[in-house]
């Protein structure tokens, strides 16, 4: 994961470096570094820590008026974090220094290599292994920092976007990617390096998004070159110009992103079937479904891969396309798929969920269903990412950025486009009667206002996560299209709270966790009004009856479950189908509100990072 940022022009470097890490922070926060070069010398310095651990340290250690430097958040893969561990790493030598975000899988045999050529390492990263091999390149070869760098990554198992420089070169980054994601913004007579756009919106609009294979060369005040690592040939840059703005990634007034963001979903839902759904004429139009309609229509089978709460999304969409298209679909987690020799044939249609898009597992779940002749469509929320680049089709979510580690609107959002999806394909199966097709049309349209609705709940939701703050497991039951929502209820919990919790459908409780029930176990049960509602009640009365308490979420209105519960959060009525993106909401503020009254960090939780480009 891991955040990078990069500046080379006529500017002082260190704010902007500073600045682009905090807005990055949630690709990774074990440590973060910086290395400045001040006119005469290399500066590094990194600590454990947060990017405001690392700005307290430099502000005393450095005043420099710099144009050139490289800045890294990290989340760790090889070797803890500490300061020893953090980037920038140098060469032995003193003389390179670099960033880089991945891993280098063959790392062991080339720190093996170099040892016995009389290389020393202070630190247990493979990072630290990869600048040493482009220093030995750049000696042994006699060549130039670009060269060096592109020898040895030739050599180099793994992924990786890194920023390199030369202290005696002052006057250009050399850069690559593979399976990383990596922007170039272009300025004038300055260039920034980012592991997205974020850290330099209020600079440019212009930006190079490095592909897979590719390195550059940018020097500042001349242009940027650019190369395939493999056979060296020149690649025609395309400058993208950036839809995103400031205030997008900004907090906007709330306390965290992951609040704001719970409450932006009415209008992110709006934009994502903005434009799609033409509700009076009961069209919905998705280019990347439209142009390849057979594809789906012929399908044997829809498989969707995803990791985290993509994946439940996905799990969701499982109901909705069997249920109203007909079409078969299996959900697989990304990261066993992709190593357990599925069978994989030109009649399935792949649906790879990220919000990211960078996803490392489920990239390479692509790139094998493709190998496998099949047709593979991306949803993703980050326009140019790498799924987006790599599946046949797709469609974005345009939930905007989503900056808080534990996804909310991306989930919501994830939910309303597959569902577009399964609504046209349900429409030209013939399997949905146009009744029932427009209905649903209608009732998702209304869905943002619903959501809003639901999100009125927030102070009474607060005060039911007063009682039940102190739990130390807790479950989520629901069935049907609520049993993926029960799921993702109980990983928000974990992701935010550290409170152990498991989603379970509400009738496999007899089979194994109504044995956890006693009256300290708080359960949160989805028993909205239409789906096996009585079912649930009854699961609700054998709860009842262990003494276990209960937190029902209801349809407006309902008094059965209140009868029986502890504390009803109520959503409004929609169709079953459409339930989730409603009983979502409650639990994704009772988690926030449980986690804040710890005083846990909700946005950055621990050990996580939001863009998971590891394998
Ligand atoms: N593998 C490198 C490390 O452990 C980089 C990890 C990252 O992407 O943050 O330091």
């Amino acid at each position: 994961m891991c955040g990078i940022v990069g500046y080379i022009g006529h500017r002082d470097a260190f704010p902007i470096i500073i600045e682009g890490l905090k807005r990055l922070e949630y690709r990774g926060y074990d440590s973060a570094g910086i290395a400045l070069f001040d006119g005469t010398d290399l500066k590094v310095t990194k600590t454990k820590g947060k990017v405001v651990d690392l700005e307290d340290r430099i502000k005393n250690e450095i005043t420099t008026n710099g144009t050139l430097g490289i800045g890294h958040t990290r989340w760790a893969t090889h070797g803890v974090p500490n300061d020893v561990n953090a980037h920038p790493h140098y060469s032995n030598s003193g003389n390179l220094v670099i960033i880089h975000n991945g891993i280098i899988e063959n790392y062991e045999s080339l720190k093996k290599e170099l040892s016995k050529r009389g290389y020393t390492f202070k630190s247990d990263t493979d990072t630290e292994v990869l600048i040493n091999l482009i220093e030995d390149v750049k000696i042994k070869e006699n060549v130039k920092l670009g060269k060096a760098v592109q020898v040895a990554l030739n050599q180099v198992v793994g992924a990786y976007s890194i920023a390199v420089f030369d202290k005696n070169k002052p006057d250009e980054i050399v850069i690559a990617r593979l399976g990383s994601p990596l922007a170039v913004g272009i300025g004038e007579n300055e260039f920034f390096i980012a592991s997205d756009a974020s850290p330099f919106l209020e600079y440019t609009k212009n930006a190079i998004y490095l592909e897979d294979e590719e390195m550059a060369i940018i020097r500042a005040n001349k242009e940027i070159k650019i190369r395939k690592i493999k056979d060296d040939s020149l690649v025609d840059p395309y400058v993208q110009e950036l839809q995103m703005n400031l205030e997008q990634i900004e907090k906007g007034g709330y306390d965290h992103f992951m609040l704001k963001e719970i409450f932006e979903q009415p209008n992110a839902i709006k934009d994502t079937y903005r434009g799609r759904m033409l509700v009076k004429e009961g069209i919905i139009k998705m280019a990347g479904v439209d142009d390849n309609i057979e594809k789906f229509l012929n399908a044997n089978r829809v498989i969707i891969v995803a990791c985290g709460t993509s994946w439940h999304a996905g799990l969701v969409a499982e109901y909705i396309f069997e249920d109203l298209a007909r079409i078969p679909v299996e959900v697989e987690y990304a990261s066993e798929f992709r190593y357990r020799n599925p069978v994989i044939t030109n009649k399935d249609v792949v649906i790879a969920i990220s919000q990211s898009g960078e996803t490392a597992d489920t990239l390479a779940a692509i790139k094998l269903a493709k190998a496998n002749g099949a047709f593979v469509f991306g949803v993703c929320n980050v326009v140019g990412s790498s799924i987006a680049r790599e599946t046949h089709a797709g469609a974005y979510t345009h939930a905007g950025p989503e900056i808080g580690v534990a996804s909310t609107k991306a989930f919501t959002t994830q939910i309303t486009l597959l569902t577009l999806i399964a609504l046209k394909l349900a429409k030209v199966k013939g399997e949905i009667s146009n009744t029932n097709y427009r209905y649903h049309l209608q009732e998702l349209e209304l869905i943002p206002e619903k959501v809003q609705k639901a999100l009125e709940s927030d102070e009474h939701i607060k005060a039911v996560a007063s009682i039940y703050k102190d739990a130390r497991n807790c479950l989520y039951l629901g069935r049907g299209y609520n049993f993926p929502v029960a799921l993702e209820g109980a990983l928000k919990l974990k992701e935010i709270s550290y409170i152990h919790a498991e989603g379970y459908p509400a009738a496999e409780m007899k089979h194994g966790p109504i044995a956890l029930i006693d009256e300290n176990m708080p359960i949160v049960v989805i028993a909205t009004k239409k789906g096996h509602y009585e079912k649930v009640v009854s699961n609700i009365e054998e709860i009842k009856a262990r003494q276990g308490k209960i937190i029902g979420i209801v349809t407006e209105g309902d008094t059965n479950v209140k009868k029986l519960a502890d504390h009803v959060i109520e959503v409004p009525e929609t169709l079953e189908s459409l339930s989730p993106l409603l009983t979502t909401i409650p639990l994704q503020l009772l988690s926030y509100h449980i986690a804040v009254m710890l005083g846990k960090n909700v946005d950055q939780p621990r050990n996580l990072a939001k863009s998971v480009t590891v394998e």
